[in-house]
């Protein structure tokens, strides 16, 4: 059942990435989807969506990213407790989207291939998407990480201009395997997707959200704090640490699934909640962090 599921999730997203491909565009929020997810979530209270931050350095400061406003510390995840989420998510044969990133750039992270190598291979059913500002990347490394497992490469671009060198490697890679193992999302002149990151950054349009589904994912940065959501640059809301806690042990947490079901019930109970305006979207299956 756990496969037929992925099985078609891959199919969804495999289907959006093929619409989206190199069009210059933003992707668009799937009201319909987003829906979907959130009535599954309410059937299924396993999480949809796990982002693991394996490092937290990134080579930019976007203007309209908390890395440009707010300091954070720097630094890496171990290697052990890498491992260690991937095991816990392979014991319970987790299917949903794994992306390795939170507020920095996964490919600053030298053992990127390494880590979607192992979590490919303990996590056959999930689906791998990674996303990434295209700075670092090369051919080369591209088909590595295709190789290593990657399902689908979300690439974003932040200047105003394309860069020619990046949209050539993508030409490339995807005349190969094909234009849904690509996303390109333009993010420079498309305020109306921007998210005000728990307030730290101002934005045009504000919100009148019901409800929120970002909590239906997990969000674990490179120190291994599990966060209330992807928007919490700051740490404000730590549920728990997979350094001496298991996954499982944290999401079951009475006080983490009351805030959860209340949130989802468009209750703003944290102070991150009130001011954010990533609740707008619903988006909690599908959710970028950094805006990567
Ligand atoms: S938006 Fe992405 S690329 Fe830009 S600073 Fe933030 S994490 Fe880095
Ligand atoms: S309302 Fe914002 S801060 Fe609160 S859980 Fe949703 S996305 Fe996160």
């Amino acid at each position: 059942m756990q496969g037929r599921k992925a099985l078609i999730r891959r199919a969804g997203e495999k289907a959006r990435a093929a619409s989206n491909i190199m069009k210059g565009m933003a992707v668009a929020t799937d009201p319909g989807r987003n829906l979907c997810l959130w009535l599954k979530k309410r059937q299924n209270p396993l999480f949809v969506s796990v982002e693991i931050e394996t490092t937290s350095i990134c080579n930019r400061k976007c203007l309209y990213c908390p890395n440009s406003v707010a300091e954070r510390p720097a630094g890496n995840i171990p290697d052990e407790l890498f491992t260690k989420i991937i095991d816990e998510l392979a014991e319970m044969n987790y299917s949903g989207r794994l992306s390795p990133h939170l507020y920095g750039e996964p490919l600053v992270d030298k053992r990127i291939v390494r880590f979607i190598a192992y979590a490919r291979e303990r996590l056959p059913g999930a689906f791998i998407k990674l996303f990434t500002n295209g700075d670092l990347l090369t051919f080369e490394l591209l088909n590595e990480l295709d190789a290593a497992g990657v399902d689908v490469f979300r690439v974003s671009q932040h200047d105003k201009q394309a860069d020619s060198r990046l949209i050539d490697i993508l030409q490339r890679y995807t005349g190969i395997a094909g234009k849904h193992k690509v996303e390109y999302m333009k993010y420079f002149d498309n305020d109306e997707n921007l998210m005000n990151r728990g307030g730290l950054i101002a934005v045009r349009h504000d919100v009148n959200m019901k409800f929120c589904t970002y909590v239906s994912g997990i969000t674990i940065d490179f120190e291994g704090n599990m966060l209330l959501c992807c928007q919490d640059y700051l740490a404000k809301h730590k549920l728990g640490n997979l350094k001496d806690e298991n996954i499982m042990d944290v999401w079951n947490k009475d006080s983490y699934k009351s805030l959860r079901d209340r949130i989802e019930s468009g209750m703003w109970l944290t102070a991150l909640c009130r001011v954010c305006n990533g609740r707008e979207s619903g988006n909690g299956g599908n959710n970028s962090s950094a805006g990567q």
